[in-house]
């Protein structure tokens, strides 16, 4: 997906989205993104915000200016008796475990990385894994936003809850969001353990090993028979450093739940109801040995614990999500195309964040509050400044 002006080259984390917006602009500052927005307002041009680019399905690209956010970073406050902690939303997720350890205090989860912006995050339900544990966006309580007409607004879900509820996971259209304030935990040491195990051993025994610990996950790759499970728990035993080899670790929570993923890929990932989930995998196995046996990526299969945020894909029920992968040299669209309608009969949802296909009247199915959303975003962006090209084909009503 490509969306070339005239400007900077730019490109996502994997690469396979490109643009080149009029300006990649710094912001650290109320001061400067609000210039940019009114700018932009009444230029007519597009503006988008980013994190940090880690995102596979086309949200940035713009010929028009994209805000890098980056520099709005630092945690500004915790709450000791409401149990939470306010971040600039630039903050890399890497940079909230130190100091929220020294306040006591550990994110609820995190995902696979620790690489992208907690406004990125939340604006795309970015999740890791745990039968009880939800999404970035379902930890959300308050959020400081910046609208296009330059005003800031502080909402929650006492004040100004419709637009909260939106924008808890906005896909950058609602606004810039400044701060996210998040429910937080006392701080907690996990233990991880690794082993292979038959798949369909995996599969037979699915409710028992997500139940069975805090955190668990497993990856199959194709060909193979097995699956390398992983288990991640709570315990009360000192950190052990050097850290070690991923499965090994023993040490805080924000120590343990990352992960490294050096190898550059695209990635589609399908939230689905919690039942349906080992039946889903046959399938996807099924397909790649019969259509696709040179993918060589895994599969990724995680659980999310139900929400009530607007456009979640975990909303209102319990849900594991499926990911598949495919190299960044390679084609992936035939693969992701037959794969995504294995997922789709399984009622799944995408990730934002990720490659799919859907078009506005698939996903206004998906979610009883879409039009809701829209409703909200096009009042406070009349203009549609903060819709690229591939966010106004969504556009309803
Ligand atoms: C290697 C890798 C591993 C990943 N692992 C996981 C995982 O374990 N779990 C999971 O759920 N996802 C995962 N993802 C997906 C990733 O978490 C999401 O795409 C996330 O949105 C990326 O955050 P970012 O900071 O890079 O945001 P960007 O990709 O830069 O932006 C994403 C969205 O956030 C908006 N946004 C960013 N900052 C702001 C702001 N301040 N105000 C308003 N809008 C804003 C953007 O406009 C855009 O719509 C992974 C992606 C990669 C590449």
């Amino acid at each position: 997906m490509t969306d070339h002006g005239k400007g900077p080259a730019w490109s996502n984390w994997s690469g396979k989205l490109s643009a080149r917006p009029k300006s990649v602009v710094q912001v650290g500052s109320v001061e400067a993104i609000r210039s940019e927005l009114l700018a932009a307002r009444d230029g007519g041009w597009t503006v988008r915000t980013s994190g940090t680019a880690h995102s596979h399905y086309p949200l940035l690209p713009t010929s028009g200016v994209i805000l890098d956010t980056r520099p709005l970073a630092g945690l500004v406050a915790v709450d000791n008796d409401a149990m939470t902690a306010t971040f600039r939303a630039g903050t890399k997720i890497h940079a909230c475990g130190r100091p929220l350890l020294d306040h006591g205090m550990g994110l609820l989860n995190q995902g696979d990385i620790d690489q992208q912006s907690i406004g990125g995050a939340i604006a795309t339900g970015t999740h890791g894994t745990g039968v009880e544990l939800g999404s970035f966006s379902s930890a959300v309580t308050q959020l400081s936003i910046l609208l296009v007409d330059g005003s800031v607004v502080t909402c929650d879900q006492e004040t100004e809850a419709d637009l909260f509820e939106a924008a808890r996971l906005s896909l950058g259209a609602i606004g810039v969001v400044l701060e996210v304030t998040l429910r937080v935990r006392e701080a907690y040491r996990l233990e991880e353990r690794q082993w292979f195990e038959p798949l369909e051993s995996v599969m037979d025994r699915i409710e028992e090993l997500t139940s069975a610990t805090r955190h668990f996950e497993y990856f199959w790759w194709p060909g193979q028979d097995r699956a390398v499970c992983k288990s991640i728990d709570l315990t009360d035993e000192p950190c052990r450093y050097p850290l070690g080899d991923e499965g090994q670790r023993l040490a805080w929570s924000f120590e343990v739940l990352p992960n490294q993923r050096v190898n550059p890929h695209t990635e589609m990932e399908y939230s689905i109801p919690a039942e349906h989930g080992p039946a889903c995998v046959v399938e996807i196995r099924e397909l790649l040995e019969r259509k696709f046996p040179d993918v060589a990526w895994p599969i990724e299969y995680r659980t999310v614990a139900p929400d009530d945020v607007w456009l979640s894909p975990a909303r209102k029920r319990p849900t594991v999500t499926i990911s598949i992968h495919e190299d960044v040299v390679r084609d992936e669209t035939a693969y992701y195309q037959s794969a995504e309608k294995i997922f789709r009969s399984y009622g799944g949802r995408p990730h934002w964040g990720k490659v799919h296909y859907l078009n506005a009247d698939e996903l206004s199915g998906e979610y009883e509050r879409w039009v809701d959303w829209w409703n909200i975003r096009n009042e406070l962006d009349p203009t549609g400044t903060l819709l690229n090209e591939d966010l106004k084909k969504l556009r309803s009503p």
